[in-house]
Parts: structure tokens; sequence; C-alpha cells
């Protein structure tokens, strides 16, 4: 084995090699960071479109990383996925979304979060029973969370993932389709896992205000997820204008920079107050 490994590397090119040793160190610095701590969550809220009240907040997790700053999901979660690292991620995620939920409880404050499951993390057997055994043992409610997941999770093995949300949901947990309209999350899987919420991805709100196909298919997305029984967010919203057309459409909830961009806890409950100044 060893040797059709070497012969197998006179096929690779100088450049792999240099793609290769560099995701070395990146799985190098990855670990580091698992082991030294460096993840947080910040939250964004989700806000009632009718009333004005904060209904939750979703969890975005961000890299506190020594040299390089504050970074974004989008550039190591593929990274975590291909070193196998993802199911690590989601515990620790779940862990800091546990202790922020006790600190705020202490303070008197109750607010529902969402946490994002990436798809490899969802395919491990025993993610349900992981899940539910984690948050149990620190004594918060399971019925606080809502579980954003997307299309892909649901295409590998229906059986499976539908048993999964099924214990999830046994234990009180909420399921969120997210980024919905797109190749990521279509009518078939709102059909097969009839979540309890939708959430339309950010390319429909962007456009809703200058672009009538936009604006249409937004309203028919809301409809249906209604007629369905759902709660209808809409997520990436930037503008009033855009909550006006949504508030139109009658969509349930919305988040967004217009309201908040994602916040660190301490920042968070700050923007709560000043929200509801009493
Ligand atoms: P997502 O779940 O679709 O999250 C929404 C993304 O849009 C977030 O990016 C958020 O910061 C950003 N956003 C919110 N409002 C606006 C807005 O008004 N305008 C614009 N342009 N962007 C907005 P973020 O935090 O970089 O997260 C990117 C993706 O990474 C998330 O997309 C989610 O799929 C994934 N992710 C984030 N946290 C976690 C996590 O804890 N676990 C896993 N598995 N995935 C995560
Ligand atoms: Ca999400
Ligand atoms: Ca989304
Ligand atoms: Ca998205």
């Amino acid at each position: 084995a060893k040797r059709s490994g070497k012969n197998q590397a006179l096929f690779y090119s100088p450049q792999m090699d240099i793609g290769s040793a560099d995701l070395i160190d990146q799985q190098r610095d990855l670990r580091r960071a698992i082991g030294m701590g460096e993840f947080v969550l910040y939250y964004q809220p989700k806000v009632e479109i009718a009333t004005g009240r904060v209904s939750g907040v979703e969890a975005l997790v961000r890299w506190m990383h020594p040299d390089k700053g504050v970074v974004g999901p989008a550039s190591f979660i593929p990274l975590m996925e291909r070193f196998g690292l993802i199911s690590d991620l989601g515990r620790i995620v779940l862990d800091l979304a546990l202790a922020d939920l006790k600190r705020w409880q202490g303070m008197g404050l109750s607010l529902p979060v969402s946490i994002n499951l990436s798809p490899q993390q969802f395919r491990r057997e025993g993610l349900a029973e992981g899940i539910i055994a984690h948050v149990e043992g620190s004594g918060i409610d399971p019925a606080v969370f809502t579980l954003e997941i997307t299309e892909t999770m649901a295409m590998d093995d229906d059986a499976r993932t539908l048993n999964t949300l099924a214990t999830l949901r046994a234990a009180g947990m909420r399921v969120s389709l997210d980024d919905f309209g797109t190749g990521y999350s279509s009518l078939s899987v709102l059909r097969d896992l009839a979540p309890e919420e939708v959430k339309i991805d950010r390319s429909f709100v962007r456009d809703i205000e200058h672009s009538r196909p936009a604006r249409e298919m937004v309203t028919a997305m809301v409809a249906m997820g209604q007629a369905l029984g759902m709660k209808v967010v809409a997520e990436g919203v930037e503008s009033a204008g855009q909550v006006a057309i949504l508030r139109n459409t009658g969509c349930d909830q919305v988040q967004g920079y217009f309201y908040s961009m994602p916040l660190p806890a301490a920042d968070l409950v700050m923007w709560l107050d000043r929200q509801a100044p009493s």
C-alpha cells in the first residue's frame, strides 16, 4: 500500500503538492483552534414583522483567529467538513449556545435560538441522540432550539433524515428549512420534511424592490409556506422598502442588516435593551 501511495504521488503536479502542504497547515490551524476554544457565536435577531417583537436569534459561528481576527464560517466550514472536524464544531456550537442561554436565563431573558446544521453533520449516525443528550444534560429546555437545515441533508438518505428529525422533534425542537428557493432547498424537501419554519433565501429578498418577478416569487413562497402551516422568515432584509413589501406579502418574520448585523452575545443584550426601553 505504501508503494502504490508513492507511485500515485508521481502523478501529482508541484502545484498540488503546495496545495496539500497548505491544507495540512490549515488542518493544523483548525485543530489548534478547536483545542484553544477560538470559536464564538454571534447572534442575529429575528423580528416578527407585524409587531416588531424579537422572536428569537440565529446563532452564526465565528473564528477569533489570533492573527487574522474575526473569520466567517464560509471560509472554514468547508475545510472542517473536508477534514472530518464538522462534528467537533457542532458540539462546540451547541456548547456555546447552551452557555449563552444559561447566562440569558440568569438575566431573566428567554430567547429561542436557531442553530445551523451542516449536511455532513446531519449524515452521522446518532446525531439526534447526541444533541438531545447534550441539551438535556445542560438543564436547558430543548424547545428553545430551532434547527436550520438545507436540502442537501435530506437528499442522501431520506429514511434516516426523517428519523433523525422525528427524534429531535419528539424532544421539542423545531425544524427550519434554510435557503428556501435555492438549489439547496426545494419543493420536494418542503413537502417531505414538513418543517415548522421556512426561510426564504436572501437572493430572492435582495431584488424585491426592483424586480416584479422576485416580488411575485416571494409572495408565492410566503403564501405556500403559510398554507402548509409553516412560519415564513425572509432573510437578508437590508432596507425599509423591503420590509414594507414583505409586510404586504404577510411574511411572518424578517432577519437582516436592516435590523441588526449578527452580534456578539454581550452586544445582542444591549441591542435588545435598546429595542424595548422601559
Ligand atoms: P445562513 O444560515 O444562510 O446565514 C445567513 C448569512 O447571511 C450569515 O452569514 C449572515 O451573517 C448573513 N446575513 C444576515 N443578514 C444579512 C443581510 O442583511 N445582508 C447580507 N448580505 N448578509 C446577511 P455568515 O454568518 O457568514 O454565515 C454563512 C453561512 O455559514 C450560514 O448561512 C450557514 O450556512 C453557515 N453557518 C453559520 N454558522 C454555522 C454553524 O454554527 N454551523 C454550521 N454548520 N453552519 C454555520
Ligand atoms: Ca441559517
Ligand atoms: Ca439562509
Ligand atoms: Ca444562505
